[in-house]
């Protein structure tokens, strides 16, 4: 049974005529009857089932509602949140966004003026064959909305090792979603749809959070050198300017020294350089590291390594993955020396092999970070290991 849905019983009101749009619901099974009141008179519009939305309309235009929905049998409803379309709608091509505005206002003074023998009911539900994708998108969306206010959010620690000293160096926090009936939900799926609304952020602000709970801890714990915890930083957080400021007040009420928490930036971000600059220098005025990641992936030209200093870069994978060929070794050697004249250090991620290890340390290459040096783990685990 769905965790993330809400019951209603047979005969129950779900929401009346003249209320406020608090969000709308898609509806996971059972059927419910929309009616109206015309003239003193109550009318039935008619019957919504599984797979429809219901209430999307006041929330699409933030008016009251027009119609009264009551259960007619048991129901299960996912509550969408009223946010989620009106940022989509905000953000949509603004000739669809126009028409559908349009079209809604126009419904509305029909639905005003109606005296009978109409059936809006088609339009009320979303119309067509819906895109199972969408439903689909919005319904995990939801869930994942819901699993932040619960806690359903982890934190893993991926361990980096400096590899001449062969020690712990630092972490990179992974973030996790142990959904209750999908499982595990890889971050490359959710972390993608919450980028494409501004649910990154509460979700971002959580992980800044937890990860400056666990250097508190590993403080706490006399950990000595304290190692660096990494957090991932995705583009759509940085369109939010007041993000540097709550990273830098959040390490400074915790008292931690600034050099601790390092910002990963994905190479695609970095072709907006008037975006990364700003937030470089922040980062240093305050000596807090800030690293390129995925280095090798996101750009054809290194054009924006003229400008902006990163403290780190970390080696794509599916270069560690080369090290086994000639030409890979060739590559892998020359982003050490060119990371070397730079001053940043060189992180070789995805490394799984003793022999990619070797390569890597006869390169000079100055960390890794893989599988050989461990998987991403649990605080606990970290804290007791
Ligand atoms: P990433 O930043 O490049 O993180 C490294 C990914 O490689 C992680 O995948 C990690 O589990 C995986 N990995 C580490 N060592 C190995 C190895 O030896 N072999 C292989 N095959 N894989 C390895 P994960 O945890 O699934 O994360 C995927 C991506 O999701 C991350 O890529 C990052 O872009 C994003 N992400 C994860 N957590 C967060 C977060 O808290 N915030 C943001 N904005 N993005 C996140
Ligand atoms: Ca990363
Ligand atoms: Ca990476």
């Amino acid at each position: 049974m769905p965790s993330y849905s809400e019951q209603f019983h047979a005969g129950q009101l779900i929401f009346a005529e003249g209320d406020a749009p608090t969000g709308a619901f898609l509806i996971e099974s059972g059927h419910i009857e929309i009616s109206t009141v015309q003239f003193g008179e109550r009318r039935i519009l008619g019957e919504l089932g599984p797979g429809m939305l219901l209430g999307e309309m006041a929330v699409i235009d933030d008016s009251s509602r027009t119609a009264t929905a009551r259960a007619l049998s048991d129901c299960q409803l996912t509550r969408i949140d009223a946010g989620q379309f009106a940022e989509r709608l905000a953000t949509a091509d603004p000739v669809v966004r126009a028409l559908l505005l349009s079209q809604l206002s126009r419904y509305r003074s029909a639905l005003a003026k109606l005296t009978g023998g109409c059936d809006p009911v088609a339009e009320i539900a979303l119309p067509g064959d819906r895109d199972v994708r969408a439903i689909d998108k919005i319904r995990l969306e939801s869930e994942l909305r819901a699993a932040l206010e619960r806690n359903e959010l982890e934190v893993r620690l991926q361990p980096i090792e400096e590899i001449e000293s062969g020690t712990i160096a630092g972490y990179e926090a992974l973030i996790r979603w142990r959904h209750p009936q999908r499982g595990d939900v890889s971050p490359a799926e959710f972390i993608r749809l919450a980028e494409e609304t501004s649910l990154i952020v509460p979700i971002g602000d959580y992980m800044l959070e937890k990860v400056c709970d666990v250097l508190v801890k590993l403080r706490d714990r006399g950990r000595k050198p304290l190692p660096f915890i990494a957090l991932n930083v995705s583009a759509r957080q940085l369109d939010d300017d007041a993000l540097v400021d709550r990273i830098i007040g959040m390490v400074r009420a915790r008292d931690l020294p600034p050099s601790r928490l390092k910002i990963e930036i994905t190479e695609g971000l970095v072709l907006d350089q008037t975006r990364i600059a700003p937030l470089l220098e922040r980062c240093h005025a305050v000596g807090m590291p800030v690293a390129l990641d995925d280095f090798g992936t996101g750009f054809s030209n290194l054009g924006p390594l003229l400008t902006l200093d990163f403290d780190q870069i970390k080696l794509d994978a599916s270069f560690v993955r080369a090290l086994d060929r000639p030409r890979g070794v060739a590559v892998v050697g020359t982003v050490v020396a060119m990371a070397r004249a730079l001053n940043s250090d060189l992180v070789a991620e995805g490394v799984e092999t003793r022999e990619q290890r070797e390569t890597l340390h006869r390169l000079g290459c100055r960390y890794a970070q893989g599988w050989l040096v461990g998987r991403p783990q649990l605080l606990d685990q970290i804290l007791n290991g």
